[in-house]
């Protein structure tokens, strides 16, 4: 099609997206009132869902056994691909929206309404699918592994940050709770019947901390202690200590959990306790389709936008998007709220704050307008394609020794 019919459907977007705004403004602060962790957001995917409900879609609840997470269906009738806007809505403990993730959903939202009301010429199926649990229980992991995304052709959300980037990648990743169990006595009067499960739990700490020396410079380890005993004068039962690991990529990330669990079992024998590890999902590393990543930037450029570049070396974290990226082609861009950094409080006020709606509707924009670009550039889904299947197919070459 010619470049000047997509961009009238372009500009036509952009202007149904604006007269949404408002509204996608409100629900992106219902959200964010009501802060709900991982697995607990039932008021966020409903609040999301019924905008969606309302203008026709398709509505799956639960979805892949998980309660808050669901899928939006439109299926054009016609032929074409099949594209998937994520949402995500889960809240930090005790911090609420510090990652934003009520932009992520409303922005992903906004652009299905504004596609399916306005964008005559889609041709395909637009699914909204609700992702929950990013911070911890990697729901888009549980949803991959039950084939949700196997017949979609691209998949995209935007990710509020403190810089506007399209390209930054995301480390692999696995948690471990390490419980150590050892015995209670009278800390003064009769230590030498006890087993400390605290200082297998420090000699963890400590271990892990020497093991950084022979790590490479992607790897991040870091901890916090969930337990470490009830009373100062109790030789501490029980122990605990919940740790996260990350690496380039899972198979780097291998090497580091085998090393990490040794640690721990060595922590549990200097101290006599007895270990049990708890293990969570692994997060894959985050393959951005690079050409699907294209058509999002010189949208965004197309709206003004400023784009930093991103992070080659460090300054990455992780999410369950990496799983989905390993499946389909799949982009995961950042839009700029502020000055602010994720995870901290600061960053929670700016998810609420003018700035963080501005930029959730320009997430918006840019999602459709890639959409667009996918239903009508015929060069662009083929090439997305087939890029994908060549980084596929390079994963099943066995790497030179
Ligand atoms: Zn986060
Ligand atoms: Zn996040």
């Amino acid at each position: 099609m010619k470049n000047s019919t997509i961009n009238d459907h372009k500009n036509k977007i952009i202007l149904a997206i604006d007269h949404l705004a408002l509204d996608a403004k409100k629900l992106a602060l219902r959200i964010h009132a009501k802060p709900e962790i991982s697995f607990a957001e039932f008021e966020s995917a409903a609040a999301l869902i019924a905008p969606l409900r309302a203008a026709g879609f398709t509505i799956e609840q639960p979805l892949g056994g998980l309660d808050t997470a669901f899928r939006a269906t439109f299926d054009s009738g016609k032929p074409g691909p099949t594209i998937a806007l994520l949402a995500e809505y889960d809240a930090l403990p005790g911090l609420g929206h510090a990652c934003g993730h009520n932009l992520i959903g409303t922005a992903s939202v906004s652009a299905a309404l504004a596609l399916k009301s306005s964008f005559d010429d889609f041709s395909g199926r637009l699914l909204v699918i609700g992702t929950p649990a990013e911070e911890e229980g990697g729901g888009k992991i549980i949803l991959a592994n039950n084939g949700f995304f196997d017949d979609v052709d691209a998949v995209m959300m935007v990710h509020p940050r403190d810089k506007t980037m399209v390209n930054r990648g995301g480390l692999a990743c696995v948690d471990a709770t390490f419980k150590f169990f050892g015995k209670a006595s009278h800390a003064a009067s009769a230590p030498q019947k006890g087993i400390s499960a605290l200082d297998a739990v420090i000699h963890t700490f400590v271990g892990i901390n020497a093991l950084r020396q022979f790590f490479t410079d992607d790897v991040r380890v870091h901890g916090i202690i969930t337990n470490g005993g009830s009373a100062t004068n109790i030789v501490p039962a029980y122990a605990e200590a919940k740790f996260l690991m990350r690496a380039a990529t899972v198979n780097g990330l291998e090497l580091v959990r085998e090393k990490a669990f040794a640690v721990a079992q060595g922590a549990a024998g200097m101290s006599g306790a007895r270990l049990e590890i708890e293990q969570g999902l692994t997060y894959a590393e985050r393959i951005n389709n690079q050409t699907l990543a294209g058509s999002f930037q010189r949208n965004f450029e197309q709206l003004g936008i400023d784009i930093s570049p991103s992070p080659v070396n460090g300054g990455i974290g992780s999410s369950d998007i990496g799983n989905v990226s390993q499946i389909t082609a799949a982009i995961h861009p950042y839009i700029r709220i502020g000055d602010v950094y994720p995870h901290t409080p600061e960053f929670a006020e700016a998810a609420g704050s003018p700035a963080g709606l501005d930029g959730m509707v320009l997430a918006a924009k840019g999602l459709a307008m890639t959409v667009i670009d996918l239903c009508l550039d015929n060069t662009l889904l083929p090439a997305v394609r087939d890029e994908f299947s060549r980084w596929k197919l390079s994963t099943q070459i066995p790497l030179e020794r």
